[in-house]
């Protein structure tokens, strides 16, 4: 049996979450009060048969140990790997000679980028030349010295060798050197400093690890003019360091290290356009802010937060320019992922991402033109009570499209309605759709009835999906832990993987064939165990990007390689088979999402149950929430049964 399976396989989820939350017994599961969010009735449901956790209020999601802890600690998946390893007694497969040749080019690297920190840092702190960048940060951003020694903050001298000549003295080779993007290469021949007169911004990964830097070029030394903003002598404003092993702009966020915990404790992140106002915001007290790396959010950023927290407030730059890139942003990270549908900036683009990440995005407007780290230099206060005023998406483009128009006018009307919503119809949690509802209806002085348009297509519940039962332990010595028929649920998930690992291809024509039949394509969503959802991303990140192959990516991946090793056998049963393996997928999808609802609906019941018996309002709550579901089994039946039909007429 794998690793992984045997780390499912003895950790009891019922221990696991009991070291936070007080559960109680509740027919075959345990609730309690959800550790993630502040409620007073319990919607936090544990199935100890399952080894899954839901939350059935606020937070709506659920999964397994591995998302709780993850959850939990604002760890990733490696990291909770480690720690859940450690607990259930299973010892790690140790890196393949391969991994492991990477793994010390990448510490090598590492070890370079933390001496240019101090290199950087002498020029800043130690030599007249610095003196101007000093200043500047501390008379032009108000930053303390405590704050410029906490993020590491330096000073690149404006000379084209400065760099070269330290780090080639102390032995490194100009091929590292350029590897780790500190230089650049001439067309001529010969290399250069890449950085020069700029102020040097250490950016680590999310564990606190070097990566690379932002470099802010220095405003110019004259006496500054009344006019004089920004400086841009001599290049860009902002030059980071070019895309390296280390260094990827799209999966780093600025402030991530620093931010983890203070986002989990805060429950929402704030996102930012510049690393200069994620530290004066950290040094104002705000500590849960990050920044992308000056260019639009992705998909894996957003992804890197939603580890730490499902509430995502965008505090946008007053210029509409801005606001625009943050926007575009998230729909190209939609595009990336959605191509069957019709691409193009809407705001309906925006959403489904949202849905689909399970984020609850909101966007904070900066007033009077100011950037994040004026606001806060003028007035801390009125930053905290600009987040705390963060509109919910919808809300925003409800506002935004209704600007300067008639709202009297019928057209107009439904043109607006036309338009918010299938944002609104994209929502996770049925309750939150219900209240925008309404909202519209009242914003629009219309009928709410005239709003309810057909269901939504869609048909993804959320579930708590089933895991292999607890074997018996044997008394005194470590259990041996057979290989046994794996539950269902479990089952399923891998053999879905299987044949997306053996023939990544038929994701699109699988993608094509749930849409046509009315249901959402397959997403990482759809699986309930951490690591199919981290081979799933994989799966389709690898088919998006031309020749990479996700076995290629999942045998690279730590350590997930030697873990998914069963599935990868199973894989290559697949390869010789091609005529049957579509219908073998959608069949499997639609019993998958299946037992999904079915499960969610029994727990739902038992809430609403208990609910009633306390007399508690969310009763109410929970009987909408059953309805809900029942609706989307019925869709999802009707589709499923649509889809065979269809299949077999090809
Ligand atoms: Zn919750």
């Amino acid at each position: 049996m794998a690793q992984l399976e045997e780390i499912k396989a003895r950790i009891d989820i019922v221990d696991l979450v009991s070291e936070t939350v007080k559960l109680r017994r509740a027919g075959r599961n345990f609730s309690g009060l959800c550790p993630f969010h502040s409620e007073k009735t319990p919607s936090f449901i544990v199935s100890p048969e399952r080894g899954a956790w839901r939350c059935f209020g606020q937070c709506n999601e659920g999964g397994d140990i591995f998302s709780f802890v993850m959850k939990k600690e604002g760890w990733d998946f490696k990291e909770t790997l480690r720690f859940l390893a450690q607990k259930a007694g299973v010892t790690l497969e140790a890196y393949t000679p391969r991994q492991q040749e990477a793994k010390d080019a990448n510490e090598r690297l590492r070890g370079l980028l933390e001496e240019a920190v101090n290199f950087y840092r002498h020029q800043l702190l130690q030599t007249d030349a610095g003196k101007g960048a000093l200043d500047y940060l501390h008379e032009k951003r108000g930053l303390t010295g405590a704050t410029v020694e906490t993020f590491g903050l330096g000073y690149a001298p404006d000379a084209w060798e400065s760099a070269r000549t330290h780090f080639i003295d102390k032995g490194y080779a100009e091929s590292e050197l350029l590897e780790a993007g500190l230089l650049s290469s001439r067309d001529s021949g010969g290399t250069y400093d890449r950085f020069r007169n700029r102020i040097m911004i250490p950016i680590r990964d999310e564990q606190g690890r070097m990566a690379g830097f932002g470099a802010r070029i220095m405003p110019p030394h004259s006496p500054p003019l009344p006019s004089e903003m920004g400086g841009d002598k001599g290049g860009a404003k902002f030059l980071n360091s070019p895309e390296t092993p280390l260094f990827s702009k799209s999966r780093l966020l600025y402030g991530l290290d620093r931010a983890r915990k203070p986002i989990r404790i805060a429950g929402q992140a704030v996102i930012v356009e510049g690393y200069l106002d994620v530290i004066a915001l950290h040094q104002a007290g705000f500590e849960n802010v990050v920044s992308p790396m000056g260019t639009a959010l992705t998909e894996e950023q957003l992804r890197l937060l939603k580890r730490s927290t499902r509430r995502i407030v965008l505090a946008l730059d007053p210029d509409a320019a801005g606001q625009k890139a943050v926007l575009h942003g998230l729909d190209a990270a939609r595009q990336a992922l959605d191509r069957q549908t019709e691409t193009g900036f809407d705001a309906r683009g925006l959403l489904r991402h949202e849905a689909r990440l399970q984020a609850d995005l909101r966007v904070a407007s900066m007033p009077d033109n100011l950037d994040p780290d004026e606001i806060v230099q003028r007035d801390p206060d009125e930053w905290k009570r600009l987040v705390s005023e963060a509109q919910p998406v919808v809300l925003h483009v409800m506002n935004t499209l209704a600007a300067g128009r008639d709202l009297e006018d019928a057209r107009v009307k439904s043109e607006i309605a036309a338009q918010v919503l299938p944002l609104i119809e994209d929502l996770p949690n049925p309750v939150e759709r219900d209240t925008y509802r309404q909202r519209l209806a009242r914003f629009l002085k219309v009928d709410e009835r005239a709003l309810l348009g057909p269901q939504a297509a869609g048909g993804k519940g959320r579930r708590i999906r089933p895991r292999p039962e607890k074997p018996a332990q044997a008394q005194g010595e470590a259990p041996a832990v057979e290989a046994r028929p794996l539950s269902p649920g479990h089952s399923i998930e891998s053999h879905i993987l299987s044949i997306l690992l053996a023939k990544p291809g038929l994701l699109y024509r699988h993608d094509r064939a749930l849409q046509e039949a009315g249901l959402a394509r397959l997403g990482a969503e759809d699986f309930g165990y951490t690591d199919h959802q981290i081979i799933f991303r994989m799966v389709r990140q690898a088919l998006e990007q031309e020749g990479a192959s996700p076995e290629e990516d999942l045998r690279r991946e730590l350590p997930l390689a030697g873990l998914a090793a069963d599935l990868l056998t199973q894989a290559a049963q697949w390869q010789q088979r091609d005529d049957t393996l579509l219908d073998d997928l959608l069949r499997a999808t639609v019993k998958l999402r299946r037992m999904g609802l079915g499960d969610s609906i029994n727990q739902l019941r038992y809430l609403q149950e208990e609910a009633n018996q306390q007399g508690d309002l969310m009763a109410g709550s929970y009987r909408e929430m059953v309805l809900q579901q029942s609706r989307l089994l019925r869709h999802l039946d009707q589709a499923g049964s649509k889809l065979g039909a269809a299949r077999r007429q090809d």
